[in-house]
């Protein structure tokens, strides 16, 4: 068993270490006050290569490993969770495309989002759909060489942004097993009918577009549909092992980056004639923090290589997302802390970091479907 980095993942991690360090510091703030993306950082992203990373050379991208990509998110995440999330979730849903979608729909979508200004979305939750996405309501009905789509979606992320979705819906409903009733489409944002609002006031990942889309009559050409009729559900469950796995590195960035700014912070603020970084307590605190970080990496890493090596592991995964997202927020909320009132002003990195660490726990399956995929493979699944 082997732990280290290869030369090349130590050069990809201090590559996007020292991206994230000099550019998202000077938008952040602002990002996150205007609810907006930084386009011009976005395209900087792209040209030094850290967008698209996982996608097949042949289509333009890296070819790099989960574990590679996750490397680059830990880096983005530990600096700022909203400017990462806008900049890497740019292809979200195109390993659905990579990895079930034919060679004319990979050669027609994937080399734009790397080398143009493509972006994607993948549109699984609806406003009735959340946790059960057997929920899903929104329809495509087959009419000649098409599919005419109608619908809504909820909570998209670059849902006003993407010029391709990814439409997870519902085509089969006659289909005896409830999984196979449902497919995936690539649909072309022009398109007539769609209709994307965007969703205002989050919480935090504020940089991050999120918004409600409707399809209305909207009619996507048969060769859209992504493999064959009814294949929608599983491949939207391989879609969110990979997905859940890049939240453990977005977990384990942002408990690192709220870690780093309580170090500083009590290193330099003094109460009682002392800094607040040689009271005991607080230093306890900081090796049960550090201790944390390093096992959502530890259970990450395992995660990714679950993946990288063709044993996907579906519990261990569940297992790694609920553990880091869960330490993520215990250990940002401990961090604030330890900025006392400074900690409670906006001006003041933990604060947003703090507001940003909640979504670890919700997207990409809630922590409570975490626990379900995982009590079920220990104790079967309840009657
Ligand atoms: C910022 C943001 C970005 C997002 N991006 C996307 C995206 O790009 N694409 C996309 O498709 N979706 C996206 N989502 C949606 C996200 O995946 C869902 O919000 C999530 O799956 C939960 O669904 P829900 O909000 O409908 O909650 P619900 O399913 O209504 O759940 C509400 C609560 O009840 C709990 N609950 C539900 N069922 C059970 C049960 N059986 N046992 C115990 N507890 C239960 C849940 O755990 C949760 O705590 C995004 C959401 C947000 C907030």
């Amino acid at each position: 068993m082997d732990f280290s980095l290869s030369k090349e993942q130590q050069d990809i991690k201090m590559a996007a270490r020292e991206f994230a360090e000099k550019e998202f510091p000077q938008v952040a703030q602002e990002c996150d006050e205007n609810e907006k993306m930084d386009m011009a950082l976005l395209k900087k992203a792209r040209e030094l290569g850290f967008v698209g990373t996982h996608l097949p050379e042949e289509y333009g991208g890296f070819g790099m490993s989960y574990f590679e990509k996750a490397l680059i998110t830990e880096e983005f995440w530990r600096m700022d969770p909203g400017v990462a999330q806008s900049i890497l979730s740019v292809t979200f849903g195109s390993e659905i495309i990579v990895e079930h979608g034919t060679d004319e729909q990979k050669k027609k979508y994937l080399p734009h989002l790397i080398q143009g200004n493509g972006i994607i979305a993948g549109a699984i939750t609806e406003p009735n759909a959340g946790s059960d996405v057997t929920m899903v309501e929104t329809r495509g009905v087959r009419d000649g060489d098409e599919y005419v789509i109608n619908g809504s979606k909820m909570f998209i992320t670059n849902g006003t942004l993407a010029d391709i979705i990814i439409l997870f819906c519902k085509t089969n409903p006659e289909a005896e097993s409830r999984h196979r009733q449902f497919s995936c489409f690539i649909v072309e944002t022009d398109t007539k009918g769609f209709e994307a609002n965007k969703l205002k006031n989050k919480l935090g990942i504020r940089a991050s577009d999120t918004a409600e889309l409707s399809f209305s009559d909207l009619r996507v050409p048969a060769e859209n549909l992504i493999g064959n009729e009814g294949d929608g559900f599983r491949q939207i469950l391989t879609l969110f092992n990979r997905e859940r796995t890049a939240i453990c590195a977005q977990a384990t960035g942002l408990a690192q980056g709220a870690l780093d700014q309580a170090v500083s912070h009590i290193k330099q603020r003094e109460q009682f004639g002392k800094t607040i970084a040689s009271f005991q307590a607080i230093r306890f605190k900081i090796a049960e923090l550090a201790t944390l970080v390093e096992a959502n990496r530890s259970i990450f890493y395992r995660a990714c290589w679950s993946l990288d090596s063709g044993q996907e592991d579906h519990t261990l995964i569940a297992m790694a997302k609920w553990f880091c997202a869960q330490n993520a927020v215990t250990i940002t909320q401990e961090c604030l802390q330890m900025h006392g009132g400074y900690g409670f002003l906006n001006e003041y990195d933990i604060a947003r970091f703090y507001r940003d660490c909640k979504i670890l726990e919700i997207y990409e399956g809630t922590k409570e479907m975490e626990k379900q995929v995982i009590s079920n493979a220990i104790l079967g699944k309840a009657n």
